[in-house]
């Protein structure tokens, strides 16, 4: 079309050029010719000004057509050069190029887009809180795991110093911030224990913020904790018996070794010594055999059997005090490793045995509904409520002395507590000064 306008204004330009030249060939007068040239001058601008005008509103209205794709720069769909009709030659080119472009842009922003939500998915199923901050300290990006688990008061653009008013904590801010460089330190809030680290993030020695890392680690301390107060007793429980038979040892070595009586009765006392030096190392691998038993694969046993003939192990012992045991126990079969059985009875029988005097001991194993109860009952020294929670815990005893002499560890309760929890039941214990006690075990078996 706009080819068409040019080559018809350049015909009439001729055509006028040609009819004006012939004229003018025809006059001879001058005034006349000059008037004539100026005519032609006249329109000649006029048309060559009509041209420009026709020319730029056309480049006009194809740079506002482009304007209108551009101008929506969110979601930018590709021109198409198909689609858009362009007779430019030069706009054509450019629009190709901005196809390319358009879509170059589309393939990286859907890119940042997958890059974003799998940040935002890792952050999330991270088991620690990560707190994202600007340089200015303003916090810029928290996830799930500060809010949900770490219950922390904090929310995009809160001020970080704000979280802890702990000084340890806020000593640590202003040195990372001061020296740009990365902290760490541990804080107690709400009897929980953090351990929190922040490292600014610096790109071409900009630094452009911080990321914060807080971890609950107040199961760790209190594993560390236990794991000290073990290590104590065990080592105490250890250093009595050892020093005992180093004693005895000097004693014989300066003199006592020629005193045949003596000499006898030391041996004895330190034969007593080894021997719960020995029990104490026995049990203690026993317990931690125990703290890391998972039974895999449960095989069924009968459980009556495996009762009566640990009764029988211990029926000397007892009838040596006069203590008859007595049993009522239902036929039942049970899944599990049976020597964890015979351990939890060795070590409840024998315990009966040991502290009671008088009387007589009474062993029950009864099904009811889903639950499959054993019971030790004796009727000895009893237990004081006071301690009844107690001994349960490693090396607890009421009375040292007598536990002692009667070669106990400390830890045959602590075993029987693991062992039955391995089967998902539990232990309480029923008892009164002087009356005798009853330690009721429960395992259900739908829970096992
Ligand atoms: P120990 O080797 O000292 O017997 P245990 O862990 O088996 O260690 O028992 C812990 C403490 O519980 C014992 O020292 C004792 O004081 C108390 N105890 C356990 N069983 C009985 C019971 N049948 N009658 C009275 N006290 C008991």
């Amino acid at each position: 079309m706009f080819k068409k306008i040019i080559a018809l204004i350049l015909v009439i330009v001729i055509l006028a050029h040609a009819a004006i030249f012939i004229t003018l060939f025809r006059i001879e007068d001058l005034s006349t010719t000059i008037i004539s040239c100026v005519c032609i001058i006249l329109l000649e601008i006029i048309l060559v000004y009509l041209s420009l005008l026709l020319f730029t509103e056309r480049i006009r209205v194809s740079i506002n057509k482009l304007n209108r794709y551009i101008e929506n720069l969110d979601d930018i769909p590709q021109l198409h050069i198909e689609v858009y009709k362009e007779e430019f030659e030069e706009f054509k080119k450019l629009i190709v190029s901005l196809d390319t472009m358009i879509d170059r842009y589309n393939k990286n922003t859907k890119n940042l887009r997958y890059e974003k939500r799998k940040a935002d998915l890792i952050l999330s199923y991270l088991e620690q809180g990560i707190i994202i901050l600007d340089d200015l300290g303003l916090v810029k990006e928290i996830n799930d795991f500060c809010i949900t688990s770490l219950q922390l008061n904090i929310k995009i653009d809160d001020k970080i110093e704000n979280l802890f008013s702990n000084s340890t904590f806020q000593k640590m801010l202003s040195t990372s911030i001061a020296q740009k460089q990365s902290k760490n330190c541990e804080i107690t809030v709400n009897s929980q224990n953090l351990y929190i680290k922040i490292k600014p993030l610096i790109k071409n020695t900009d630094k452009y913020g911080y990321i914060m890392s807080i971890r609950d680690i107040t199961d760790i301390r209190k594993f560390d904790e236990i794991k000290y107060q073990f290590v104590n007793n065990v080592t105490h429980e250890l250093k009595t018996p050892l020093t005992s038979i180093k004693g005895f040892i000097e004693t014989l070595q300066l003199g006592a070794i020629n005193d045949k009586n003596a000499a006898t009765r030391f041996l004895e006392i330190m034969d007593i010594e080894a021997t719960r030096l020995y029990n104490l190392i026995e049990d203690i691998l026993l317990l931690s055999d125990i703290e890391q038993t998972e039974v895999i694969m449960p095989e069924e046993f009968d459980l009556t059997a495996l009762v009566t003939e640990t009764i029988s192990l211990l029926e000397s012992q007892a009838s040596k005090k006069g203590i008859p045991i007595i049993i009522k126990l239902d036929q039942i079969n049970f899944k599990g490793e049976p020597d964890h059985f015979k351990q939890i009875l060795i070590n409840l029988i024998s315990n009966s045995i040991k502290y009671t005097e008088k009387g007589h001991i009474e062993v029950l194993l009864k099904e009811k509904q889903n639950d499959i109860f054993l019971i030790v009952k004796d009727t000895g020294v009893g237990i004081a409520y006071a301690h009844q929670n107690r001994i349960f815990e490693r090396f607890y005893r009421i009375d040292k002395s007598r536990s002692r002499q009667s070669g106990g560890t400390g830890l045959g309760l602590s075993i029987v507590k693991h062992l039955v929890a391995t089967y998902n039941g539990d232990i309480r214990v029923n008892s009164a000064l002087g009356k005798g006690s009853a330690f009721i075990i429960r395992f259900n078996t739908k829970k096992y």
